[in-house]
């Protein structure tokens, strides 16, 4: 190998002043702590893999180059003694005029933005570095001098050299170079040694330029250190699911292979690789070496961002892979307003390829959504409450447990197709567990009645309903309401109580002396204490007064704030139900009266998931009990 450089090159010019911005720049690098120096690599060898990717280019049109039959490969190189790093690549190479001005001024809108987020005080330095893609210059942050020897694939143009040593000024002059393309020679500062070892370098080609398209040689041995071809730009007809499941167990270690693999290939608006996995199960494995949620961010198979989350919406986090993009710039950054917005067109159309393949499994692939349902439906249900994005086209994805068929999983749709004639809105009960919530008082006059209802036990269902007030026209419907208006019932039958020793009803004087006595004996722990007729079978429910905060609303308050006191509720009571009839003829003095009383309220408490402290019923229940067992 050809490190024999000393000091000096060819013919050399009168030392040539960088330009103003680039001698900025170089102050930064040159100076900087930034602890992640081995990205200069990274962009070394994007340098190389662009001038490689010309020359292609260059080939389909020229017909006179320089070596046309060479391979297009990428060398890297090491003295170890000298701490000499040597990149080389078979490109398209540099005549002198293009090393001057390419490597002597900032051509790229990138290392401008850095200078401009340099000069912020607010901004973290470091930060800054590692998130804009610096370019050649990034090779200052470990070289004491770098040297540019470069041929061009233009017949006529003789070999060109470039040297500098530091920030102000560089050399150019001439050079022998038989072969077409580049060869950057650094000469590394005693604190950055490690970049001549070849395990060193070795791993951060692994992680940085894996996938760069041409083979990267390390060494004399010259053996091939990246995986090259990246999967995700291949024809998704072309691979198998083999070769997606290596490629999943490549990116995230993981053992089991993943539920479903989105392979994505576009052209326009934008030129798109994306290869996304949906994982077996939301949390990362044991095994896992992916740290972050995110995904990683290509721009023309370099790798830009090992986690990026801007990718996607915050409720498609589980999502695993990678997307290679061809227009975005190298440098991409938050603080550039160009990358942010096609970062946003970016993520707009990934989202929209994510939502439609669990549409298409929803309604192709049953079982397996249904798998991915129980798993990953709060993620689902998430996304409806945030508002990230166009939450209308997750409702179709939506699933439920219902109280006619609480065994399997319904869509909304499904829900609609199996209404009643003549209903108009989809019933929902919200409770704290699937089987308890059943039970519900609410539920009579629906159950009597054969309407369905769903099923919404998981605490981030109130939070969902927020985001989700109606669908295809039906409006969701709590049916705690207590202003609800109730569908007609089909079967002609009114809410009437069931039980068949049904005693004859309480004169008006009785019920409205009874609700006196309830209304004295809990005083200020209800609202109202009212008579009702929706309830068939159950004794007594609680519901909020007109106008008061909606349930919903409640729970999500309750779980954000657990000081938050829910309000008081109306207690309301079935005066056609024997319990009730029988208590409103006990005379007042009856010792058990006061006792049945609370009773009733506090087990309408415990359905509701608002007793304090059920236990505290035990001594009433044993009074009821030493009773009963009395006569
Ligand atoms: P860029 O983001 O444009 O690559 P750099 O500062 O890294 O910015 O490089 C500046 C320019 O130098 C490149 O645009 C390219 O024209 C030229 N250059 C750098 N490295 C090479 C190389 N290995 N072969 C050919 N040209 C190169």
């Amino acid at each position: 190998m050809s490190v024999g450089f000393k000091d000096q090159i060819q013919n050399p010019s009168d030392p040539i002043a960088f330009e103003t911005e680039v001698k900025q720049l170089l102050n930064i690098l040159i100076h900087s702590l930034y602890t992640e120096r081995e990205i200069f690599l990274r962009e070394l060898i994007s340098n190389a893999s662009d001038a490689l990717t010309q020359m292609r280019f260059v080939m389909e049109t020229e017909r006179e180059v320089v070596d046309p039959g060479v391979e297009y490969e990428i060398h890297v190189d090491v003295d170890e003694d000298e701490n000499i790093l040597e990149i080389t690549d078979t490109g398209i190479g540099m005549t002198q005029e293009e090393v001057r001005t390419n490597l002597g001024t900032i051509a790229q809108s990138g290392a401008r933005a850095f200078l401009e987020a340099a000069e912020d005080e607010e901004k973290d330095l470091e930060d800054v570095i590692g998130k804009f893609g610096v370019g050649f210059y990034s090779v200052f942050m470990v070289a004491d001098w770098v040297k540019v020897t470069s041929r061009s694939y233009k017949p006529d143009a003789d070999p060109a050299s470039w040297f500098a040593t530091g920030a102000e000024t560089f050399m150019l002059g001439s050079a022998e170079k038989d072969n077409r393309g580049t060869t950057v020679t650094v000469k590394l500062k005693d604190d950055a040694a490690e970049f001549a070892r070849k395990h060193r370098l070795r791993e951060i080609i692994k992680k940085h330029s894996d996938y760069v398209a041409y083979p990267i040689y390390l060494g004399e041995d010259e053996e091939q250190v990246n995986r090259q071809n990246a999967v995700w730009r291949e024809n998704p007809r072309a691979v198998d699911e083999g070769e997606y499941e290596d490629f999943y167990q490549h990116l995230t270690y993981e053992f089991e292979p993943p539920l479903e693999t989105i392979h994505f290939v576009a052209d326009a608006p934008m030129k798109i690789f994306a290869l996304l996995y949906i994982p077996p199960e939301p949390d990362r494995g044991l095994t896992t070496i992916r740290e972050e949620n995110g995904l990683k961010l290509y721009a023309r198979k370099v790798l830009i961002d090992e986690y990026s989350k801007e990718l996607l919406p915050q409720y498609y986090r589980f999502i695993q892979g990678v997307v290679d993009a061809e227009d975005l710039p190298l440098n991409v950054s938050r603080e550039s307003v160009q990358a942010s917005a096609v970062m946003a067109r970016l993520k707009r159309i990934l989202t929209n390829q994510v939502t439609q393949t669990l549409a298409s499994m929803a309604s192709n692939e049953e079982e397996k959504y249904e798998e991915f349902w129980s798993k990953f439906g709060q993620f689902i249900k998430e996304g409806v409450a945030s508002d990230e994005s166009d939450r209308s086209s997750l409702y179709p994805l939506l699933r439920f447990r219902t109280t006619s068929c609480p065994d399997i999983w319904s869509s909304l749709d499904d829900y609609i197709e199996r209404m009643q004639e003549g209903q108009d809105k989809i019933y929902y009960i919200l409770g704290d567990d699937e089987h308890s919530v059943t039970r519900s008082p609410h539920l009579d006059y629906f159950q009597t009645h054969g309407y369905e209802v769903l099923i919404l036990a998981d605490p981030v269902d109130s939070f969902m309903l927020m985001g989700i007030r109606e669908y295809k026209d039906y409006a969701l419907k709590n049916v705690s309401d207590a202003d609800l208006e109730l569908p007609t019932s089909p079967d002609g039958q009114e809410g009437k109580t069931e039980e068949d020793d049904q005693e004859s009803s309480l004169s008006g004087e009785q019920v409205d002396h009874l609700l006196q006595t309830f209304q004295d004996k809990l005083g200020d722990r209800v609202a109202d204490v009212r008579p009702t007729d929706r309830l068939t079978s159950s004794v007594a429910r609680l519901v909020d007064p007109e106008g008061a905060m909606g349930q919903e609303m409640q729970r999500v308050y309750k779980m954000m704030d657990r000081d938050f006191k829910i309000p008081k509720k109306i207690l309301e009571l079935n005066t056609e139900h024997p319990l009730i009839q029988r208590l409103g003829r006990l005379e007042d003095g009856h010792d058990l009266k006061g006792a049945v009383i609370e009773q009733i309220f506090e087990s309408t408490l415990m359905i509701e998931g608002l007793h304090p402290d059920p236990a505290d019923m035990i001594p009433r229940i044993q009074k009821f009990m030493k009773s009963a067992l009395k006569e």
